[in-house]
């Protein structure tokens, strides 16, 4: 039996021995009470990274998302998203229930949401339809298959909500790909919203946590709302320094994941039917024939201790992380050319 190759994801990584003696190793307190000194340091080295006054650590990226939608959005009023962003789609309609605003989900031309695409998507003023109180942007975007939109995308993004005084939020959970992938600084991708969301426990292999940053003022009132979520955390150091590891650690190499994804797409090139989307950074779309069944397929390739994503009736999804190296890519790629032909592809 070969040993099981889990592509579901990057947040399947376990912790390396590396991280957990980290961990073990974090000096603590009690951050509800008076605060954890790793847990501020965390705090302090994202806010430097993002070009931001100040960030505060989340149990979750759904967690800082909501909050960060808590603080900017109104009640009543409308965010607008990517139609296939997560919030709209993997976040529990939390904006609604949670926040009390809708979401717009602006249908994207290309792949991703573009400033004309959402210029376009404001509603005429009228005395009946919502206001709109927010911008949400990914980067990458993961249901368009860890795309990224690059800096001068994401400036006229920004300048089509300023011109209508909207603040914007990103949700960079794969931030730190987006700016590998692109070579711009992560503060510079950062600079082009309000409050920025970027997750620990993806390509960096953290086990849990996520960071919120902004100004002063907005972190003071996501702290509160935070609170509310019930995601005040205790001896969180322990945490904070997981994260700490990964960005000593692992922050560099996602240049690997990203090799890694290429090597999966070229190795699925030569199979019979199937289209693979060009990834730019560690997710792979893989897209099948329609008479083609992708959750046949994945099931197929899970009995060959394969792990993989279906994404749609279509579509595939294949993510490289941490624990999944050449080897483990090649071999997916061979169980996927072998359940293809079971099918007739
Ligand atoms: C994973 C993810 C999140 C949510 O992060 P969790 O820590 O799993 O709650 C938000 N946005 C995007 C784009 C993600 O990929």
């Amino acid at each position: 039996m070969s040993i099981p190759v889990d592509l579901r994801s990057d947040t399947v990584t376990r912790p390396t021995p590396a991280m957990r003696r980290a961990m073990m190793d974090a000096e603590v307190g009690d951050d509800v009470l008076d605060g954890d000194p790793t847990v501020r340091q965390l705090e302090q080295r994202v806010a430097a990274m993002l070009g931001k006054e100040r960030a505060l650590f989340f149990p979750s990226g759904t967690m800082a998302n909501q909050t960060a939608i808590w603080v900017l959005a109104e009640r009543g009023h409308e965010v607008y998203a990517d139609a296939g962003a997560h919030v709209v789609h993997y976040e529990m309609a939390a904006t609604a229930a949670l926040g009390g605003v809708q979401i717009r989900p602006v249908s994207p031309s290309g792949d991703v949401m573009s400033a004309d695409d959402l210029e376009q998507s404001f509603r005429p003023p009228s005395r009946h339809a919502p206001r709109a109180s927010l911008v949400c942007l990914e980067n990458t975007h993961n249901g368009a298959g860890g795309r990224v939109t690059p800096l001068p995308a994401l400036r006229a993004l920004q300048e089509v909500a300023v011109a209508r005084r909207i603040p914007v939020h990103l949700d960079g959970a794969r931030l730190w790909n987006a700016s590998i992938s692109l070579g711009t600084p992560l503060d510079a991708l950062a600079s082009c919203a309000d409050t920025v969301m970027v997750s620990f426990s993806k390509g960096l292999g953290a086990p849990v946590g996520a960071a919120l940053a902004g100004t002063g003022q907005a972190i003071d009132a996501a702290h509160a709302v935070r609170k509310r979520f019930g995601g005040g955390m205790r001896q969180s150091g322990i945490l904070a320094a997981a994260a700490l590891h990964g960005l000593d650690r692992h922050l560099g190499r996602l240049t690997e994941d990203h090799e890694h994804a290429r090597l999966l797409a070229s190795a699925l090139e030569g199979v019979h039917g199937i289209r693979v989307v060009p990834p730019d950074t560690n997710i792979v779309m893989i897209d099948l024939p329609p008479e083609v069944d992708a959750f046949a397929i994945v099931e197929a390739a899970a009995r060959e201790q394969v792990l993989l994503t279906p994404w749609s009736r279509t579509r595939i999804r294949a993510v490289t992380h941490l624990d999944a190296d050449a080897a483990a890519v090649l071999r997916a790629a061979e169980v996927i050319g072998e359940a293809m032909r079971g099918r007739g592809g």
